[in-house]
């Protein structure tokens, strides 16, 4: 079978690797139909990693994807063989005091799928064929495509952020960066009922996406650089901000047109960067970081499957496996690129609005 691999920065190689061995008792053998590029994926292969998370050994990238369930442990209850699902890529270990308390994000011992944060590191999903404990498996509604389920991990990030606003319902939010995570966050916050969602990035291509999505009002800072300024007003008129690009000066704007007391929730990972802490202290706004998630991503593929939230818009190209070095190249091009996914097998590489021969 072919596994994609990131050896160091600018060298990804789709290798020949065994096939997994015996099953365990409570694993299944899934045949992986789709795989999203996620934004540390492509820090993996453009930089060798990112903040002081560097890659040591040879590294399986990928996990944002998609199956079918090809052959079932002997104690495996409540799933069949030609099950399409998608892929918790979430494996914390269950024991560990933060498990204990629920926080499974915070996991001591998490295996969080392609992540050079340990070492050895948890090598990634981006495989024909994929072992999976029967628990990170979650049933595909017939009429959901399999690319649109592989968005289910971007979409848990986002509602974890969500939860970690604590409530939305009726506020008026802004979110700043409209990639897949922030776009498929103001899916989200539609369905959490934010009454008024200010769309912010500095790319067309985003910011339609973000409309699609379900965004009231969309400003791209590059060509309307003062289009916030009437939301600084009396101290400033957001609820919440929704920081989902990394950058520094999404943080400042944000922090700018937040109201008193309003909650910022981090999504974005833009390592060290310098705040305006008088603000913060002043304005008393409420900064809070977002990390992964762990329940929401059977509320994620819950959603997808009922079709509360479309995921379509967000997904702008597929490629088949053995083109996945310039899939690689164009995720990394944001004029052109939200999600792109790579199509595992025979998986087709357009993207399909009813169910797929998978
Ligand atoms: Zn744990």
């Amino acid at each position: 079978m072919q596994t994609l691999i990131c050896h160091a920065a600018q060298d990804l190689r789709i290798e020949n690797t065994p096939p997994p061995g015996a099953l365990q008792p409570h694993e299944l053998l899934v045949r992986v139909a789709y795989g999203g590029i996620c934004g540390s994926d492509l820090h993996y292969q453009q930089h060798g990693g990112f903040g002081t998370v560097r890659i040591k050994e040879p590294m399986a990238l990928g996990h944002e994807v998609s199956g079918v369930i090809e052959a079932l442990g002997a104690e495996v209850q409540g799933l069949k063989t030609g099950q399409r699902i998608a892929i918790s890529p979430s494996r914390p270990c269950g024991t560990c005091r933060y498990c204990q308390l629920g926080q499974h994000n915070h996991c001591l011992n998490m295996r969080f799928y392609g992540s050079a944060m340990p070492f050895p590191h948890i090598q990634g999903a981006f495989s024909e064929l994929l072992v999976i404990d029967a628990a990170q498996a979650h049933r595909v509604a017939d009429h959901l495509s399999l690319s649109e389920a592989a968005l289910a991990e971007p979409l848990s990030v986002g509602l974890h952020a969500i939860q970690r606003a604590g409530g939305v319902l009726g506020k008026q939010v802004l979110v700043t960066g409209c990639g897949p995570i922030g776009s498929l966050l103001i899916g989200g916050l539609r369905r959490a009922g934010a009454a008024h969602i200010v769309a912010v990035d500095l790319s067309d291509l985003a910011l339609d996406c973000a409309r699609r999505m379900g965004a009231d009002e969309t400003i791209n800072l590059r060509t309307q650089p003062d289009a916030l300024e009437p939301y600084k007003r009396d101290k400033g008129q957001f609820d919440a901000v929704f920081e989902a690009s990394g950058s520094e000066v999404a943080l400042r704007n944000g922090m700018d047109v937040i109201a008193p007391r309003g909650t910022l929730v981090t999504v974005g990972l833009g390592g060290d960067m310098s705040l305006p802490m008088n603000q913060i202290v002043a304005k008393e706004i409420e900064l809070r970081g977002s990390f992964r998630f762990h329940p929401e991503f059977a509320t994620a593929v819950r959603f997808l499957n009922q079709g509360l939230i479309d995921g379509k818009p967000v997904i702008t190209r597929i490629l088949p496996l053995s083109d996945a070095v310039a899939a690689f190249q164009l995720a990394g091009d944001k004029s052109q690129s939200l999600k792109v996914q790579i199509a595992f097998g025979d998986a087709p590489t357009t993207l399909q609005t009813t169910r797929e021969t998978a």
